[in-house]
């Protein structure tokens, strides 16, 4: 099988043929359809994850190399081990990404996608889907996304799924309250699409690229900000008449951060999804002062995974943005994600 690998963090990917792994066990060979492409495969590409000033976290060794990133797959089911229940050849999937070690209390409350005990996340930790084949550890796994587009589905994995347990943690809203999205990349457009199924409440986005606000303008977003300019925190204010009761910051920088606290209204959630990274800044006695919450979410569980899927087939999400690109593109992607040359999301076809 042919597979675009980390040779070597920091540098472009490779195209390396290896053999085609054989599934041993409850092990299941999904041929790849489709593999989606995260800002998160960056940093998996770098190896680190840039905290505040040079400082960085090392997540090297979080995988060995050579590594395959992708986790965002949709794909066929092409062999299974002995031990694989459930299965017909050729059943076309989703598949789930975020595995844990399926042991430790973490995974078995079902949140395997927050193990720190012995991941094997998909694209992440484990090879993944910038190949013509991966290994998935089990059938559970492996999700019916049937009525959804196929490329649609592969992207839900993580930008859909990622989006979606952020917005679950809002809880209850009142009429009058307002959602701030920050940050319209992949999963922001998923978020805005997502709090527009799931919420009646006014929608603010922000962003820092008047196109994408013209875009989420049709998209149904009540109110657009640009945050490079100046009056848009006092703007923002104004319209929603003291503060948003919700930010969901998708970008996570020391600029989107310091827009969505000061956006936040008493009482209100900043809710912490994005990782572009930097250090928040804040004084600690307006936390308590204004009474707000801070809260951090990734990724999302497989019964969360799930709901959004029965949630999608509804019907009511509308698709983000989707470009077909061929496989052998995967590292020229990469590089156009980092300069933010990509609407809405790019899906790799083996
Ligand atoms: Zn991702
Ligand atoms: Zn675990």
């Amino acid at each position: 099988m042919k597979s675009h690998k980390i040779i070597e963090y920091q540098k472009p990917l490779k195209l390396i043929e290896e053999e085609t792994p054989k599934p041993k066990g409850t092990e299941v060979l999904v041929k790849v359809l489709y593999s989606g492409v995260c800002h998160t495969d960056i940093h998996i590409n770098d190896g680190f994850f840039t905290l505040a000033g040079k400082k960085k976290i090392d997540t090297s060794s979080m995988r060995s190399l050579p590594f395959t990133p992708g986790h965002e797959v949709f794909g066929e089911v092409f062999g299974f081990g002995k031990n694989a229940r459930g299965l017909r050849l050729g059943q076309r999937r989703a598949v789930f990404p975020w595995i844990g070690c399926g042991k430790c209390d973490t995974c078995e409350t079902g949140f395997e996608n927050l193990c720190s005990q012995g991941n094997r996340s998909i694209g992440t930790s484990v090879n993944g889907g910038y190949s013509d084949y991966l290994i998935v550890p089990h059938s559970r796994y492996l999700l019916n996304t049937n009525g959804i587009d196929d490329r649609l589905a592969a992207t839900y994995m993580c930008s859909g799924v990622t989006a979606y347990s952020a917005i679950k943690k809002i809880g209850k809203l009142k009429n009058s309250d307002t959602i701030l999205i920050l940050g319209l990349g992949g999963v922001g457009f998923s978020g805005l699409q997502i709090c527009k199924a799931m919420f009646d409440n006014a929608i603010a986005v922000a962003d820092i690229d008047t196109q994408k606000l013209k875009y989420a303008k049709r998209c149904g977003a009540k109110s657009v900000y640009n945050t490079l300019e100046k009056d848009s925190v006092s703007k923002l204010l104004k319209k929603s008449k003291g503060g948003v009761s919700v930010v969901i910051d998708f970008v996570g920088s020391e600029e989107s951060s310091a827009f969505g606290l000061a956006s936040t209204k008493r009482g209100g959630k900043y809710i912490l999804v994005g990782l572009y990274g930097g250090q928040l800044t804040v004084p600690l006695a307006t936390i308590p002062l204004r009474s707000i919450s801070i809260i951090g979410s990734l990724t999302g569980s497989l019964s969360e995974t799930k709901e959004f899927i029965k949630l999608a087939k509804k019907g009511t999400i509308k698709p983000i943005p989707i470009e077909e690109r061929p496989m052998i593109k995967a590292s020229k992607t990469l590089s156009d994600m980092r300069k933010g040359d990509i609407t809405g999301r790019v899906v790799l076809k083996p």
